[in-house]
C-alpha cells in the first residue's frame, strides 16, 4: 500500500510540481517577452508619429520657401534693387493668423553670404558662411536644403532654398520656424516628453528663452512639466540617452516606459532629443494577459485531470489490495476457525473430545438407541492425581493422563465414545449388546490401567475410580447421564479408589444430604457473608494497574474463606447467584470508589448468564451504578463464553442494553467453547479474555501457542480488547506480550486480594 501511494500519488507529485514550476516560469517569461514586444511596438508607433510630425512641419516650412522665394519681390533684394515691395512681416502674420504655422521667419542672403534682409531683425549685412556651414555648402553647391538646427535663441526649423535670375543664382531664401510647437502637439496627443539640446550647443545658446538646463542639456520646451523635469534630474538624461539602443527604459514604480527619439542636424549629428514618457496604463496588454491566463488554465486543467486519474488508478489498486487482503485474512479466519472449532470440542493434552463433544455426541447415540442395545456412561476419575503432581510434577501427571487416554481406547470396543472431562476424569460412552456384560469391561479396564506402572522411569501405583450409569435409572439426557456417574464415580473414590459403583438414587440423595449447600446459600446471604475479592489486572507495557476483577469469597463463619467453585454452580441452579452476583456489585464498586483512583480504573465483574433471565436486573444494575456514584463506563462484565452463546436472542437485546449504558462485555473464559465467527460478530463484546487453561502450558505447548495465536488473531481481525488470565511465569507474561496482549492478570502480578491488601498493593506496585 505504502509503496503504492508513492509511486501513484507522491513521486508523480513530485514531477508534476517540478513541472508546473518549470512550465509557469517559462510561460512568465513567455508573456514578458511579449509585453516587452508590445512595448516597443507602441514606443516605434510613438516615434513614428513624432517623426510624422516633425517632417510634416518640415515640408509645410520647405513648401513655405520654396514658395515665396519665388516672389519677385526677393529677387527685386537680392538683384540688389529696392526692397519696399518686401511684405514678409505681414505674410507671417497672415500666417499666423490663417494657418497652423505661427511664429515664421525670413532671411534673404546674398550668393557670398551677406544677409540681406530678415523679418526678425532690422539687422543685415553681416556675413553668414563663417557660423553657419550650410549657408556656405549651398552657396558652393546651390540645392535645397531643409534642416534642423539650434541658434542662439533655440532650435529651429530653416529651409534655404537657392534663388535663380534668368538661370543664374542669384543668392539664398531662407524660412524659420519655431521647433518646440512639435512637443505641444505630441503632448495633445497623450505622450509626455521633454525636448533636450544637445550638450555641445549650451555656449551657443546665449539668448536662450529661460536657460533652463538639466546636466548640459538645454530644457527647450516653451513650458516644460516640472515633475518630469525633476524625474529626469534623478534618472539622468545620460542614463535614457545611453540606453537609447535599448528602446525604452521600464520604469514600473513609477508606471512609466521612458523612450528617447533623436533629432539631426544638417550633418546627421545628434542635435536634439525628445526624451518620451509613455504611461503603462495607455498600453493596452490585456490581450497578452489573457492569453497568459488561458494558457495557465488549460494547464491547470490538465493537471487536474491528470490527478484524478492518478487517484482513480491508485484508489482501484488499493481497491484491489483490499479485496485481496480480505479475502486472505477471511481465508485465515476461516482455517483458525477450524482450528479453533476443532480445538474447542478437544482436550489438548490427550486430543480427546471434551466434555461439550462428549454430550453432543452421546446425546446421537441415545437418539438411535435400538432396543437390542444398552448404553452405559463411565465417569473415570485418576485417583490421587493432585498427589502425584505435587510430588513428580506436572509432566509426570500430564503423562499418566495420556497413558490413561490410551489406554482407554486400547481397552475399550473400537466405537466407544472416549472424552476428557477436566484435569484428572475422563467419559465414556458405551453402546453394548443386551448380552454383552458391563461388568467384565469395566474390571478389565481397572486392570488394564493398573498395569500401567512404569512412567518414565518412575514406579507409580496408578489406579482409577469408576461410577457407572445407563438409561435403566431413568435417565434419558446426556447431562442426567453424566451427573449420575459422576456421583457413582464419587462412591468408588469414598471406597478407596481403584474400584467402580454403579448409580443409584440414594447416592444423589446422600449427596444433597451432605451439603445442604442451598440452604446454606441462603443463610450466608441473610448473614451477609459474601465479600468480593480484588485481582489486579496489570498493562504489562507500561506495568500500571489498568482495573480489578471482582471474585467472590464466602468468608464462612466456621470453615473459613470458601471458594466460589465450590458454591457457584449450586448457586446457578438454585437461582440464587442472583442475589449473590446483586451484593458484589454494590460491594466491589463500594470499594472501588473509596480508592483515591477510581476513576482510572476499570472494575470487571463476573456475571452468571441466570441473572439475563431476571426481570429486575437491569433496574437493579443501575440503582447500584446511581446509588454508589459509579461510572458505567468503567464498568466490564464477564460472561462465559458458553453461556452467553446460549440464548442467543433474548441475550443480545439485554447486551446492548448494557452497552448503551456504558458498560463494556468481556468474553470469560475464551476458547473454551465454540463460537462461530457469526455469533461473535453480532454480540456487542468489546474484550476476550482468553482462558487460563492456554496459558497453563505457555510457551512451551504446541497446540497452545496455536489456540492464543488463533484468539489473538480473531481479536485483532474482530477489533476487541484482550486480557489473559492465570498468568502465573514471567515466561508466559512475556510471550503474551510478545504476541500483542498486554493487558495480564494472574498470580505473576498478585492473587485476588482482600479490599484491605488490594489497596496496599496498589501503593506498592511500581507505576
Ligand atoms: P474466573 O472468572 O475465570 O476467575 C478466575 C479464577 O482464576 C479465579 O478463581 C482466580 O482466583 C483464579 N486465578 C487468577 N489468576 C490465577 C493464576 O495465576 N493461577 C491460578 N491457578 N488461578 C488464578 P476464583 O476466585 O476461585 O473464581 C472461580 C470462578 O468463580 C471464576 O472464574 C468465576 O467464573 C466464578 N466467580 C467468581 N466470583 C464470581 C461472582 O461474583 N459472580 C459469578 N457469577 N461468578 C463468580
Ligand atoms: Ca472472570
Ligand atoms: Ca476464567
Amino acid at each position: 500500500m505504502q509503496k503504492n501511494i508513492l509511486k501513484f500519488i507522491i513521486l508523480p507529485s513530485i514531477l508534476i510540481i517540478i513541472l508546473s514550476v518549470i512550465y509557469y516560469n517559462q510561460v512568465q517569461y513567455e508573456t514578458n517577452v511579449l509585453i516587452q514586444d508590445k512595448y516597443a511596438l507602441v514606443i516605434a508607433q510613438d516615434k513614428k508619429q513624432l517623426a510624422t510630425l516633425i517632417e510634416e512641419k518640415q515640408e509645410n516650412i520647405l513648401t513655405i520657401s520654396l514658395a515665396v522665394s519665388k516672389y519677385p519681390s526677393i529677387q527685386d533684394v537680392l538683384l540688389g534693387k529696392n526692397s519696399d515691395q518686401l511684405k514678409l512681416k505681414e505674410f507671417s502674420t497672415l500666417l499666423k493668423d490663417t494657418t497652423s504655422m505661427k511664429n515664421l521667419w525670413f532671411q534673404i542672403i546674398a550668393p557670398d553670404g551677406t544677409s540681406l534682409y530678415r523679418s526678425f531683425s532690422n539687422k543685415y549685412g553681416d556675413n553668414l558662411t563663417k557660423a553657419r556651414i550650410e549657408i556656405a555648402d549651398i552657396i558652393d553647391y546651390p540645392r535645397v536644403i531643409s534642416t534642423i538646427s539650434v541658434g542662439k535663441f533655440s532650435i529651429t526649423y530653416k529651409s534655404i532654398v537657392p534663388v535663380y535670375y534668368k538661370s543664374k543664382f542669384i543668392g539664398l531664401f531662407e524660412t524659420i520656424a519655431h521647433f518646440n510647437s512639435i512637443s505641444k502637439k505630441i503632448n495633445q496627443k497623450g505622450l509626455a516628453s521633454l525636448l533636450l539640446i544637445d550638450k555641445k550647443y549650451k555656449k551657443q545658446l546665449v539668448y536662450s528663452l529661460h536657460k533652463q538646463f538639466l546636466d548640459d542639456y538645454y530644457i527647450a520646451d516653451k513650458n516644460p512639466n516640472p515633475t518630469l523635469i525633476s524625474y529626469l534630474q534623478d534618472l539622468t538624461p545620460q542614463k535614457v540617452l545611453q540606453h537609447s539602443s535599448r528602446k525604452y527604459i521600464l520604469d514600473k514604480g513609477n508606471n512609466l516606459l521612458i523612450s528617447s527619439y533623436t533629432i539631426n542636424d544638417y550633418l546627421d549629428n545628434d542635435l536634439g532629443y525628445f526624451i518620451l514618457f509613455k504611461d503603462l496604463d495607455d498600453i493596452d496588454i490585456n490581450d497578452i494577459q489573457q492569453i497568459e491566463n488561458n494558457v495557465l488554465l488549460l494547464f491547470g486543467v490538465t493537471l487536474l485531470l491528470l490527478y484524478i486519474l492518478m487517484y482513480y488508478i491508485y484508489r482501484k489498486l488499493k481497491h484491489t489490495e483490499i479485496e485481496k487482503k480480505n479475502q486472505e485474512l477471511e481465508k485465515n479466519i476461516k482455517m483458525k476457525n477450524d482450528v479453533l472449532e476443532y480445538v474447542s470440542l478437544h482436550d489438548s493434552l490427550t486430543s480427546l473430545p471434551n466434555r461439550k463433544l462428549f454430550k453432543k455426541k452421546l446425546t446421537s447415540l441415545l437418539a438411535n438407541k435400538t432396543i437390542d442395545t444398552e448404553i452405559y456412561v463411565m465417569y473415570i476419575g485418576i485417583d490421587k492425581l493432585k498427589e502425584i503432581n505435587d510430588a513428580y510434577g506436572h509432566n509426570i501427571g500430564d503423562k499418566i493422563i495420556q497413558s490413561t487416554a490410551l489406554t482407554l481406547i486400547n481397552t475399550l470396543q473400537e466405537d466407544a465414545l472416549v472424552a476428557r472431562l477436566t484435569a484428572d476424569e475422563f467419559a465414556v460412552a458405551l453402546l453394548i449388546k443386551k448380552s454383552s456384560c458391563i461388568e467384565v469391561i469395566t474390571a478389565k479396564l481397572l486392570k488394564d490401567i493398573q498395569l500401567l506402572q512404569e512412567i518414565r522411569g518412575k514406579q507409580l501405583a496408578i489406579t482409577v475410580s469408576i461410577g457407572l450409569s445407563s438409561v435403566l435409572d431413568e435417565a434419558k439426557t446426556s447431562s442426567l447421564l453424566l451427573r449420575n456417574a459422576n456421583t457413582a464415580m464419587y462412591k468408588a473414590k469414598s471406597l478407596n479408589g481403584n474400584t467402580y459403583q454403579f448409580y443409584t438414587p440414594e447416592m444423589t440423595t446422600n449427596l444433597l444430604d451432605k451439603i445442604k449447600l442451598a440452604n446454606d446459600l441462603n443463610h450466608a446471604i441473610i448473614n451477609d457473608e459474601f465479600e468480593p475479592y480484588f485481582q489486579p489486572q496489570i498493562d504489562a507495557l507500561s506495568n500500571t494497574i489498568v482495573g480489578m476483577e471482582g471474585l467472590v469469597r464466602w468468608i464462612h463463619p466456621k470453615l473459613g474463606i470458601i471458594y466460589p467453585d465450590r458454591f457457584i454452580p449450586y448457586a446457578e441452579e438454585s437461582g440464587l447467584i442472583v442475589e449473590i452476583d446483586r451484593i458484589m456489585m454494590r460491594k466491589s464498586m463500594q470499594a472501588v470508589m473509596s480508592l483515591k483512583n477510581a476513576s482510572t480504573l476499570r472494575l470487571s465483574l463476573n456475571l452468571s448468564a441466570v441473572n439475563l433471565e431476571s426481570a429486575n436486573f437491569m433496574k437493579e444494575l443501575k440503582n447500584t451504578l446511581i446509588l454508589t456514584n459509579f461510572n458505567a463506563k468503567n464498568l466490564e462484565l464477564e460472561m462465559l463464553e458458553s453461556q452467553i452463546m446460549k440464548d442467543q436472542e433474548s441475550s443480545i437485546a439485554l447486551l446492548h442494553e448494557l452497552k448503551e449504558l456504558g458498560i463494556s462485555i468481556s468474553i470469560d473464559d475464551f476458547g473454551t467453547g465454540y463460537s462461530s465467527l457469526s455469533a461473535l460478530k453480532k454480540l456487542p463484546i468489546t474484550k476476550l479474555k482468553i482462558d487460563k487453561s492456554f496459558v497453563d502450558n505457555l510457551p512451551y505447548d504446541k497446540d497452545d501457542i496455536a489456540i492464543v495465536e488463533t484468539i489473538i488473531a480473531l481479536a485483532n481481525a474482530l477489533k476487541l480488547k484482550l486480557i489473559a488470565e492465570g498468568v502465573e511465569t514471567k515466561e508466559q507474561k512475556d510471550f503474551l506480550v510478545a504476541h500483542k496482549c498486554c493487558t495480564i492478570q494472574g498470580y505473576y502480578y498478585s492473587k485476588p486480594l482482600s479490599q484491605k491488601d488490594f489497596k496496599e498493593f496498589m501503593i506498592k506496585f511500581p507505576n
